[in-house]
């Protein structure tokens, strides 16, 4: 599945866990919207937006619903988790 478009939404200067969503008029702006809406949620959690498995910071690119900051790190979680029986 590609990722979201990176450049339609943006960090805000004011507060670093709110995230802003342009209304351009390419796209789908409900979708931008509700995307920036779960990521501010994401950003709000005690420990923020952070990866399980290396503790990093997931990137504001990633799909709103992405727990792992890379491909790397949810192919560890998943070894870890062993076969599927
Ligand atoms: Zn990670």
């Amino acid at each position: 599945m590609p990722a979201p478009d990176p450049f339609g939404i943006e960090l805000s200067d004011e507060d670093p866990r709110t995230v802003l969503f342009h209304t351009w008029m390419c796209g789908n702006r409900k979708h931008r919207r509700r995307r920036a809406a779960q990521i501010n949620k994401n950003l709000r959690t005690p420990f923020g937006w952070a990866c399980p498995v290396c503790g990093e910071p997931v990137p504001l690119q990633r799909r709103a619903d992405a727990v792992y900051c890379r491909p790397s790190c949810k192919k560890k979680a998943k070894r870890l988790r062993g076969p599927v029986v």
